[in-house]
């Protein structure tokens, strides 16, 4: 649907030509010019750039098209189940990471340069959360046969289960080990509940697990059970152990009783021990450890007449816990989030960062801490602070710019590395595990390792690598050995797959056959049904920029935002409940209606359209598919290019006869 006049008069989106213009510039050389380009049309797709940004590589145009209508399933299944297994190909946590994926994808999305990017991860909430309420699982992805391999995945967090969920489907027996009493890792035990639901990450977690995966809870790999044992036991071997350990502020004064660590007291949060928080509390970092350790306080609050046993560092440091059925009246806690860097630069998700304010942290960018301040008992009682610039990633202090912040309580959640006692020999020497593009461990046969622990970053990120890492564990087990990446690592649209799953698949072929007949002719002809004509894919390889689009066939169309319900800083005193109001479907399928589709098409008609020859024809319904909706007749195309011009997707490409 091109833009109306009214809306190209009142929200101009994009343009061909400016005002005044009055050449038709390269136009007058190719259009009509057809005898000399020699060029038709072929169909070529490209990686769109939200799939290229996207850490676990979605099909996110791909599972757009199916929620919008175009993409239809082709056995009557429902719009929400196959956008479902569409979706978890990749990743198989579409509600949570709906909801708490800062979705780099949005940042890379092409129509961010009409108005605003597509909503991907609502989207994406919308088809989690519709698979939960219908409980789809993984029933069908059962592998045809067993490997009669087993692999031991030490750690169960996002990493972990991605690969477990990758690996059953390649018919690898797996175990997770753990050392918490449930799985999830920190979308468990470090991101609190009103971000993941834990309903909704039981639910994620259990469709994986019904796949046949086996899980030792409690057990942790290095103490409970040697290293040496599970080399012994499996066939192969997974890293997914994440960086468990929080790391203090790297000032010496930092070591007094109530300076704690921000992982440490998340969990203590989410194991529920930690009721209560004491009254003043700064929080450094600026990351999303230090807004949840923030926002958590925020809610706990603090109960004025706790006894000194009930400190919160007693608790969170485990030697003790908070009394859950505490009657004493809470009051809202201070707490100051400091963050190196400048409010508008900070690494949180720029929406945490304002629904934190709104909860009443105040929030200092642009400072560093210097000293703690401690009282004749050694407890901290305030943090010296200056502020800084930042230059090169390094930060400086600002002379004469000191001051100090009154404090009951510091907690520094400034990031964390991994805890490798157990096994010190795979450590790198920053506490983390090296990998090969393989995500494999350098020189350690059988030996392969995936999320935090490589690179402390997202929930996507390591479902990303645990994808790669199940693949190059397949190929050990398999005995194959690991070729190239591709240059576009991502999980592609594949038209044939599409072709086998619709029965639209090429007939066979055998060049040998006596009779030359169209289907076996060994030259190029588009009347037999033996090859995908004129269709190129170079996913693998390039991702379509915007300039590659024609834009000014999108109207400008707000983005469909979802509701919020983030209480004020009054409210938030045992506030616990989810603040994020999914889509609803209608609204769903509007913003999934937004894409733009780069780099396929989505059937819009257009070249069918302003073809000036007719050359360009719709497939016949019984025979076309995503990607084989229109076909030309090079008997009558001239080579005009209006095709490729208006085509808004760039899908069309003058190739053919090149
Ligand atoms: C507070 C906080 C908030 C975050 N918020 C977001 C967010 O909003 N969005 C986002 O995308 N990312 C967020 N992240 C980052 C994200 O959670 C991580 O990138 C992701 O969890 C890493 O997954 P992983 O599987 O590698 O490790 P983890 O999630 O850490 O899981 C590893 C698991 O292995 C276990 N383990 C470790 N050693 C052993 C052993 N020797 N034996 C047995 N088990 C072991 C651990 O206890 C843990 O359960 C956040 C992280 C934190 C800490
Ligand atoms: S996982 Fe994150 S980056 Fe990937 S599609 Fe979802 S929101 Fe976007
Ligand atoms: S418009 Fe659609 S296909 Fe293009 S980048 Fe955005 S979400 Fe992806």
């Amino acid at each position: 649907m091109s833009a109306s006049s009214e809306d190209m008069k009142s929200k101009l989106t994009w343009r061909r030509f400016n005002d005044g213009d009055d050449q038709w510039g390269s136009w007058t050389e190719n259009i009509f010019d057809a005898d000399h380009s020699h060029k038709c049309p072929t169909y070529v797709n490209k990686t769109p750039p939200c799939q290229g940004s996207c850490p676990a590589g979605e099909d996110i145009r791909g599972w757009l098209q199916v929620v919008r209508g175009i993409e239809k399933p082709s056995d009557g299944m429902d719009m929400k189940e196959y956008a479902f297994r569409r979706s978890t190909d990749a990743n198989p946590f579409p509600s949570i990471m709906g909801r708490v994926c800062p979705a780099p994808c949005e940042d890379g999305c092409n129509r961010n340069e009409v108005e605003d990017h597509v909503g991907i991860n609502s989207v994406e909430q919308f088809i989690g959360d519709s698979a939960l309420e219908n409980k789809y699982d993984f029933a069908h992805l059962k592998p045809a046969t067993e490997s009669g391999k087993k692999v031991a995945i030490i750690g169960g967090g996002p990493a972990g289960l991605a690969a477990a969920y990758q690996l059953r489907r390649k018919g690898h027996s797996c175990t997770l080990f753990d050392d918490h009493s449930a799985l999830g890792g920190w979308m468990r035990y470090g991101i609190p509940g009103y971000r993941t639901p834990r309903d909704v990450l039981d639910g994620e977690i259990q469709r994986i697990l019904d796949m046949g995966v086996e899980v030792k809870l409690n057990t942790r790999i290095g103490k409970d059970i040697s290293l040496e044992q599970v080399e012994k036991d499996y066939d192969a071997l997974l890293w997914a152990i994440g960086t468990k350990s929080g790391k203090g502020l790297p000032i010496p004064t930092f070591d007094a009783p109530n300076c704690v660590d921000g992982v440490a007291f998340l969990e203590a949060f989410n194991e529920k021990k930690l009721q209560h928080v004491p009254r003043k509390l700064i929080v450094v970092g600026g990351g999303d450890t230090s807004i949840d350790v923030a926002s958590v306080a925020r809610r706990l609050g603090h109960v004025s007449d706790s006894h000194d046993k009930d400190n919160a560092e007693n608790v969170i440091l485990g030697f003790t816990a908070h009394d859950v059925a505490t009657s004493a009246k809470k009051e809202g806690a201070e707490v100051v989030l400091t963050s190196l860097f400048p409010i508008e630069e900070m690494t949180a998700a720029e929406h945490e960062v304002d629904d934190a304010k709104r909860e009443g942290i105040e929030i200092q960018g642009g400072v560093m801490p210097i000293e703690v301040l401690k009282d004749d008992e050694g407890r901290a009682i305030g943090l010296k602070m200056t502020k800084c610039t930042i230059d090169k990633g390094r930060p400086t202090a600002v002379e004469g710019s000191e001051y100090t912040i009154d404090c009951d309580m510091i907690v520094s959640a400034i990031g964390q590395t991994g805890d490798l006692t157990g096994f010190e020999e795979l450590d790198n020497g920053r506490g983390l595990i090296d990998a090969d593009k393989h995500y494999q461990v350098p020189g350690k046969e059988g030996h392969f390792v995936a999320g935090d622990v490589v690179r402390p970053h997202l929930l996507t990120t390591a479902i990303g690598q645990a994808s790669i890492a199940a693949e190059s564990i397949d190929h050990y087990l398999n005995g194959i050995n690991n070729k190239h990446r591709p240059k576009v690592d991502v999980h592609h649209y594949n038209l044939m797959s599409k072709l086998v799953e619709t029965s639209l698949e090429p007939t066979s072929f055998d060049s040998q056959k006596g009779e030359v007949t169209p289907e076996n002719d060994l030259r190029g002809t588009d009347s037999s049904s033996r090859a995908i004509h004129n269709y190129e894919d170079r996913s693998a390889n390039e991702v379509i920029p915007h300039d590659d689009l024609f834009l000014g066939h999108y109207a400008f169309e707000p983005r469909n935002i979802r509701d919020e319900k983030v209480p004020s800083s009054e409210e938030v005193i045992g506030h616990f409940e989810e603040r994020v109001i999914g889509l609803s479907e209608e609204t769903a399928k509007a913003e999934a209606g937004r894409c733009m589709s780069c780099g396929m098409c989505f059937e819009c008609d257009n070249c069918v359209i302003y073809c000036p020859q007719d050359a360009v024809h719709r497939t016949k319904k019984t025979e076309s598919t995503l990607g084989r909706y229109v076909y030309t007749d090079y008997n009558i195309c001239v080579g005009c290019h209006i095709c490729a011009d208006v085509c808004p997707t760039g899908y069309i490409k003058m190739g053919m006869g090149e």
